[in-house]
């Protein structure tokens, strides 16, 4: 009992010192594979997801289409064209503004492996970044 709830607060810990750090591919892997958080946790359900869009209608572009290896339902989004490209770009919804955040990889959201971001400790983003700081 005392393990898991240790094992949790690490986690907690080390979640809360993540960051994510690249520039975008433009890949569009994202828009294909997307999962979405409800209540802080992965959409796993049909219902779920239709409680989901009756609070946000913003929800109703995506389509589930399979589910990954923990269950958890994957969607596509009616806006993505042929070209893996997002069709209402200047005007997408904030959620896919704010893709990738730590909060969606705190929530157990993983980014596609053809993804160009990186979740990385924030100790070494601070140490790369001082790494590149010119010297006088
Ligand atoms: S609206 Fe555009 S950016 Fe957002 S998930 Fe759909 S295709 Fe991707
Ligand atoms: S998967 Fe990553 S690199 Fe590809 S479009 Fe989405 S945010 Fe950009």
């Amino acid at each position: 009992m005392f393990r898991r709830w240790w094992r949790r607060r690490r986690k907690r810990e080390a979640d809360a010192n993540l960051t994510i750090t690249g520039e975008c591919n433009q890949c569009g892997a994202c828009c294909a594979q997307v999962l979405l958080i409800s209540g802080g946790r992965p959409v796993k359900s049909r219902r779920a997801f239709r409680r989901l869009v009756r609070r946000d209608p913003a929800y109703a572009m995506f389509r589930p289409v399979d589910r990954n290896g923990r269950g958890e339902l994957r969607f596509t989004c009616d806006n993505l064209g042929g070209d893996g490209r997002c069709t209402i770009h200047d005007r997408r919804p904030q959620l896919c503004r704010d893709y990738p955040s730590v909060a969606m990889v705190r929530a157990g959201g993983e980014l596609p492996a053809e993804c160009s971001y990186q979740v990385v400790p924030l100790q070494d983003f601070r140490t790369l970044l001082e790494a590149a700081r010119p010297r006088d």
